[in-house]
């Protein structure tokens, strides 16, 4: 059996019981549970605050935990990072009040900061050499400058809005941040195999949601070049159409490549393209 904690609720929740779902690993949400077994997979899962998962898995309270990897380094605990999950994306940065002049960092010298993220915010000053004021505040921390509780502040964004309504400009960002999966560093035998195979879905799953499934017609005297566009997973799969002079043909594209090879396939002759989600992709 497997302990994993997860952040109780906010913002990490429903990705982190999504990718559960998509491992499928059945557990039920909880209510107002603590933790909660699986059905179908020897994991137990741990409903906790975020702040607190680190070093739960520090101690050995859960094996694995799915956090920010801000928070994995705020809280510089003892464990080990083994997969970035590709959500929960944002940094951690420096802002200012809008009108305030800012040359470089240097500008923070004697300044006041408040912050959530004192232990990384005192790392980056002193490597700049840089002596500030840090103020911890525990939420709401962009209304610091507001209030005259602060001349600055180091926190979470993502899409700049909530310092924009604030009167705030991003100066510096310190870290970029996604969920992590992190793992207690001791872990028995028969532990590491259930993490591997929980990480083997995981990368099954991760694979899938960064492909498209593609089905497109092309006449035969451009088939050369179409398939010369898609990579495939092995080569793309060749099928004669019913009509004379036709074929199918089946691939797989990157989510990132994806627009520019759809419009080249268009270019090349291509008809009738259908894209479709991938639900598992094990190479
Ligand atoms: P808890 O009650 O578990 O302590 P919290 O209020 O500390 O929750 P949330 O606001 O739910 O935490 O954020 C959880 C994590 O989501 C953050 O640590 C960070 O990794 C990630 N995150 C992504 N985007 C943002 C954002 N714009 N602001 C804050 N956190 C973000
Ligand atoms: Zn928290």
């Amino acid at each position: 059996m497997l302990k994993l904690a997860i952040q109780k609720s906010g913002r990490l929740h429903e990705d982190s019981m999504n990718l559960l779902r998509e491992c499928g690993i059945a557990i039920s949400n909880g209510g107002n549970k603590l933790k909660t077994e699986a059905s179908n997979f020897p994991l137990q899962v741990f409903f906790l605050r975020d702040d607190d998962i680190p070093q739960y898995v520090e101690d050995g309270v859960a094996d694995m935990g799915i956090v920010g990897e801000n928070v994995v380094y705020e809280k510089d605990r003892s464990v080990k990072i083994v997969e970035q999950l590709g959500f929960g994306s944002c940094r951690l940065s420096i802002a200012v009040v809008r009108g305030e002049q800012y040359n470089d960092i240097q500008s923070l010298e004697g300044k006041r900061i408040a912050t959530s993220y004192p232990f990384l915010t005192r790392q980056h000053l002193e490597k700049n050499k840089v002596n500030a004021d840090i103020h911890e505040i525990s939420g709401s921390v962009e209304i610091a400058p507001g209030i005259g509780l602060s001349d600055a502040i180091c926190d979470l964004v993502s899409s700049g809005s909530t310092l924009l309504t604030n009167g705030l400009k991003e100066v510096e960002t310190i870290l970029y941040s996604q969920a992590v999966l992190i793992r207690n560093k001791a872990l028995d035998a028969a532990q590491q195999e259930i993490l591997d195979k929980l990480l083997f879905r995981i990368h099954a799953v991760k694979k899938a949601n960064n492909n498209k499934y593609i089905l497109l017609n092309a006449p035969n005297d451009k088939l050369q070049e179409i398939i010369g566009l898609l990579p495939g997973m092995k080569s793309p799969t060749v099928l004669p159409l019913a009509e004379e002079g036709w074929s199918s043909v089946h691939s797989v594209l990157s989510e990132d490549e994806f627009w520019d090879k759809i419009e080249r396939l268009k270019a090349a002759g291509a008809q009738g393209i259908l894209v479709v989600p991938i639900e598992k992709m094990v190479m």
